[in-house]
């Protein structure tokens, strides 16, 4: 299986907006920006909604159905580990593997040691296309990134061979991820970890590593946007380089993780992207979840009622719904309005409060994060919340739709 070139990953947390979300794929394609949707649903939040992997696979089918969508498609297994992974097996074709748990705990050190044996040949300046200066390696360098990524390499390879086994190596997308660990991986990092992967023997398409700077749970990068293109151009002139070097996937990619609503550096992976001809996978999942809250916002009466009712509950619950992303959310609690405040709302309020437009003078920043975490409130009001969507469908669909398509593919990949 061959990842296309252009790939973005949609969540849906609820599991009743597939329909819509592809709809967005489709009017791009009209449009001449060709990328094909991964579903994604991590382990995690199949636990907080309640669901199991097999919805995915039904939803995804289903849309594709529906619409008569004609391209690729694929379910990501998203951030599964060994004692995850099981249960997505039969149901996915595309795993994001999960390591980040193993950065900086020691490999054997023969291991590390035969690694930087293997790799003695590039300490020196090491000339890569695309990068104006040489990238300068020492054999010191090769062996403290043995020491702090090897490990994590050889669970992913682990993972890969387990999933390889049951499915055939040829009916699965192999993604390796090392985004949700607190040090951002430096191109040289990157060089060695492919070295590294490619010497596990791991096919992968798409690697996710951490960036520089701040990525939170559905608002805009914070970080310094000039310093992150530099980073991001760098790490797709490492891969194709890699990918020569190492005989890795001709079609290897950088995975762009909470890659939704990341507005300011758009711009600059887009750019990135166009001249160097490579490939983008771009994870987005929470972002619907929120425009199903503004649809029944805007439908009015019930729907409004229940979007203030998640507010409240949510606010209630701050510090239990916060802590699982203490780390991927700046919220200043000082900005949440109150519920009485909300409450007395209109619709197109509590639509401009959350809607992500950071310029309008109504978006609130703290309430979209706090919203975007607080997807357990509507999953415990289960059928209440699941009649709720089917009832206002239409204007749901309207707002996923839209915001999949002008705000993230035509951005990203216009
Ligand atoms: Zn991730």
């Amino acid at each position: 299986m061959k990842l296309e070139r252009y790939s973005m990953g949609v969540g849906d947390r609820f599991g009743c907006e597939g329909e819509a979300q592809l709809a967005a794929f489709e009017e791009a394609r009209r449009r001449g920006v060709e990328v094909v949707p991964v579903w994604n649903k991590s382990n995690r939040e199949h636990k907080t909604v309640g669901t199991q992997p097999e919805s995915v696979r039904r939803e995804a089918d289903e849309a594709v159905r529906v619409r008569g969508w004609q391209y690729g498609y694929y379910v990501d297994a998203d951030h599964i580990a060994l004692d995850t992974v099981d249960p997505y097996i039969p149901h996915s074709d595309f795993f994001t593997i999960d390591v980040a748990a193993f950065i900086g705990k020691p490999a054997d050190p023969d291991a590390v040691r035969a690694f930087a044996d293997s790799q003695n040949g590039r300490v020196g300046a090491v000339q890569i296309d695309g990068i104006p200066q040489p990238l300068e390696v020492t054999a010191e360098r090769i062996t403290q990134i043995g020491e702090t990524f090897l490990l994590a390499v050889q669970e992913a390879g682990k993972i890969y061979r387990h999933i390889a086994e049951q499915k055939g190596a040829e009916n699965c997308i192999i993604e390796v991820s090392m985004d949700e660990t607190d040090k951002p991986q430096t191109p040289v990092d990157m060089l060695f970890i492919l070295a590294a992967i490619a010497e596990e023997g791991i096919p992968i398409q798409t690697i996710a590593p951490k960036f520089t700077g701040r990525f939170n749970k559905g608002v805009d990068y914070v970080g310094d946007v000039v310093q992150f293109g530099q980073e991001f151009e760098q790490d797709l002139a490492v891969i194709a380089y890699a990918v020569q070097e190492f005989g890795l996937p001709p079609n290897l990619k950088l995975s762009v993780h909470s890659g939704s609503d990341k507005f300011s550096i758009y711009e600059p992976i887009r750019k990135a992207v166009r001249n160097s001809g490579a490939g983008l996978h771009l994870k987005t999942a929470g972002t619907t979840w929120l425009e199903e809250l503004i649809g029944l916002a805007l439908a009015g009466t019930e729907g409004l009622e229940l979007a203030k009712l998640v507010y409240a509950r949510a606010l209630e619950r701050f510090d239990e719904l916060t802590a699982p992303y203490a780390n991927v959310i700046d919220i200043d609690q000082t900005r949440l309005p109150g519920a009485s405040t909300v409450n007395g709302w209109s619709g197109e309020q509590f639509a401009a409060a959350l809607r992500h437009v950071p310029n309008h003078p109504e978006f609130n920043l703290h309430i979209r994060q706090l919203l975007h975490v607080g997807y357990k409130v509507a999953a415990e009001m289960g059928a209440e919340y699941l009649n709720a969507l089917r009832g206002n469908s239409g204007v749901i669909g309207e707002n996923v739709t839209a915001n999949i398509l002008d705000r993230h593919l035509l951005r990203v990949f216009g």
